[in-house]
This record gives structure tokens, C-alpha cells and sequence, in this order.
């Protein structure tokens, strides 16, 4: 298994790690059976968030007895100063540390400056050691670039996978060449690739880290498998990956989620990606009682736009969910999945 150096923080993990996002799912004990399992196996670096519910609770009661084994990044979406502080030290409390490795801002509209106060806390919150490095998170091509621009953080999250556009795969290259470690979200594309072979593949060619979104031991030991037997591109893997891009590159839902809570309560980030899921995945798990209820929901769509303010994708979410109903009311009707 490869190492990645994260930039100028110095932190050097395998190219193999846990996004802790979806442990917000199952039980304490069996988020912490996963985590300690994901450590045997040879991961070293754990990524949660503040807006991940109680996510950071159960990687606190992992890794308390043995922080100085792992890495440890977290987030806050905080948009002042009392809230940062406040996210912080919950954090702490929660994560039962009294340092984080990486604290980032979360999901940031712009790049925050050098004068901005959420940036000036970060730098007083390394003073007091309460965290060790400056990181950020973005979902927009513009803001990540302005980020890599500024030079102020030590890391960039950003979604990356095999999907990526050619500005996205710069902006990899570009963090690389400025020493600006890169964390790679969505690796998996929001659940639209499911070739575990291919993804790990595609980042060996880069200096990126990957958090894989990991919530059942079957998808812990898809990964896993990676520090027993190594994997590097092949012709037909580079196949795979280009038949791939071809049938999904364009406008497409990652399932993100950011886009919510919808005014009447359409589940968007599943029913916008609907026609996807059902040829990506077993489709009569879509087709169930409850995704047919979920989906006739689009009916009742207002058009009052704000979820599409939201989309770090810039989607025209109203008319893509409408599609997906279209869709999925041919398939209803007997249309061939
Ligand atoms: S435009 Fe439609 S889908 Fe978007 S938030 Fe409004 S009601 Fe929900
Ligand atoms: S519509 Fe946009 S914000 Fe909503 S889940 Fe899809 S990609 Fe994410």
C-alpha cells in the first residue's frame, strides 16, 4: 500500500482511510467494532464532522485509549466565531481528545482569507494546540482553486474519483505541486461506482488520500483487501474506467445531500440520481413500496428554487428530479430497466 504525504502538515498515512460519515447509521458498538477493525487492517486516518450527528462520539470511544495511533480530522460548518469555538470544543469533548490533527471548515461558500475571523480562530486554536493543522473543505471547482491560490491551508478536501473533470485532476496536481495535502471525498461518486477495484486504482496515480465512506463490514473489507494485495492500473481497468465515464459524465446527482431539507419534503439527493440507482444497483430495491412513495413526492415539487441554491453542482434540480419521475413511471409501467 502506497504512502501519502499530506502536504506540508507532514502526516504520512496509507493511501487507505475511513470517511466517518455514514457510522452516524449503526449502533456505538458496532461503529466502534468497525473502526477498530479498519485500524487492525492498516488504516491510520479517521475523518468525521461536527454535522455528522454522532459520528465523532463513536470515533471518541474507538480511539481514546489509543490516539496517538491514529489521525484524527474533523469539521466544522461554523459562520462566526463564537460558533467555531463553540464546534471546537464539543468536538474535543466528544472525540475524548485534546488535539485534533486536521480541523477544516466545512464546506466553505469562498475561500476565507487571511483577515476573515473564522481564520484568525484557526490560527489562535493552533496556538493553543488545541489543533494541529488548518484544513478546508469544498464542493466548488472555483473556491477550491482559489483555496489552492491563497496558500493558507494545509489541506483541501474536495470530491474527487474517476469522474474527475481535467480542472479537477489540475487542482489534484496543483495541490501536489504547492504542498497543500488533498483529501479526497466521494471517491465513490455519492454510491454511483461500485467498482472498488477501479477507484482504488485511479488514486494510486495520484498524491491524494481517499476517505472512503465505510458503514458495514462488507464494505470495511473491500477495502481492507488493499493492504493485502496492492493494486495499480491495468489496460483493462483503464477500459473499465473509460466505458464508465462515457455512460455517466455530464449533469448527474453525486447524492450529496447538501441540497436539503427539500420545502415539501422531497428525499432529493436519492430521487435525483433515481434512473442512475436503478442501473447501477439492484434494481427492486428502488422499486420497493417505499422509493415508489418517495418518488410520487416529486408531484408535489413547488419550484421555489432553493434547493437549487444549494447544489455545489450547480443542478437544475427541479427539472432533473422531474426526469428521474419520467423516468421511473416508464419503468413502473413495464419499460426494461
Ligand atoms: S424546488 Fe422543488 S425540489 Fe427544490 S426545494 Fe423547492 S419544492 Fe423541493
Ligand atoms: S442535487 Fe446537488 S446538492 Fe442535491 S444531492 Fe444531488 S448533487 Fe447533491
Amino acid at each position: 500500500m502506497k504512502d501519502i504525504r499530506l502536504g506540508r502538515t507532514g502526516i504520512v498515512v496509507p493511501q487507505n482511510t475511513f470517511g466517518a460519515r455514514p457510522i452516524q447509521r449503526v449502533t456505538k458498538d458496532e461503529a466502534v467494532a468497525l473502526l477498530h477493525r479498519a485500524y487492525d487492517g492498516g488504516m491510520r486516518f479517521f475523518d468525521t464532522a461536527r454535522a455528522y450527528s454522532d459520528s465523532e462520539e463513536k470515533v471518541g470511544a474507538a480511539f481514546s485509549a489509543m490516539r496517538d495511533k491514529v489521525y484524527i480530522s474533523t469539521k466544522t460548518t461554523a459562520s462566526d466565531e463564537k460558533h467555531f469555538w463553540d464546534d471546537l470544543h464539543t468536538s474535543l469533548t466528544l472525540l475524548k481528545t485534546d488535539y485534533i490533527d486536521i480541523y477544516q471548515l466545512h464546506c466553505v461558500p469562498e475561500c476565507y482569507g487571511e483577515e476573515h475571523e473564522l481564520y484568525q480562530a484557526m490560527i489562535k486554536a493552533k496556538e493553543q494546540g488545541k489543533i494541529r493543522h488548518i484544513g478546508i473543505t469544498a464542493h466548488k471547482i472555483g473556491v477550491a482553486e482559489d483555496i489552492v491560490r491563497s496558500g493558507l491551508y494545509e489541506t483541501l478536501q474536495f470530491p474527487f474519483s474517476y469522474l474527475a473533470s481535467d480542472r479537477e485532476i489540475k487542482l489534484a496536481r496543483d495541490c501536489a505541486a504547492n504542498d497543500i495535502g488533498f483529501i479526497a471525498m466521494k471517491g465513490l461518486s455519492g454510491g454511483l461506482l461500485t467498482n472498488a477495484d477501479a477507484c482504488m486504482a485511479f488514486m494510486r496515480d495520484f498524491e491524494v488520500l481517499p476517505i472512503w465512506g465505510i458503514q458495514k463490514q462488507e464494505e470495511l473489507s473491500d477495502w481492507l483487501r488493499f493492504f493485502e494485495e496492492d493494486i495499480s492500473m491495468t489496460d483493462e481497468i483503464r477500459d473499465f474506467i473509460r466505458r464508465d465515464r462515457e455512460s455517466l459524465l455530464g449533469e448527474f446527482c453525486r447524492g450529496c445531500g447538501y441540497c436539503m431539507p427539500c420545502t415539501v419534503g422531497i428525499t432529493i439527493n436519492q430521487c435525483a440520481r433515481m434512473s442512475l440507482m436503478l442501473r447501477r444497483a439492484p434494481s427492486h430495491v428502488w422499486l420497493s413500496e417505499h422509493w415508489q412513495n418517495e418518488m410520487m413526492k416529486i408531484g408535489s415539487c413547488v419550484d421555489c428554487g432553493i434547493c437549487k441554491t444549494r447544489c455545489p453542482y450547480e443542478l437544475d434540480i427541479p427539472s432533473l428530479i422531474r426526469k428521474n419521475l419520467a423516468d421511473y413511471r416508464e419503468i413502473l409501467a413495464g419499460k426494461p430497466v
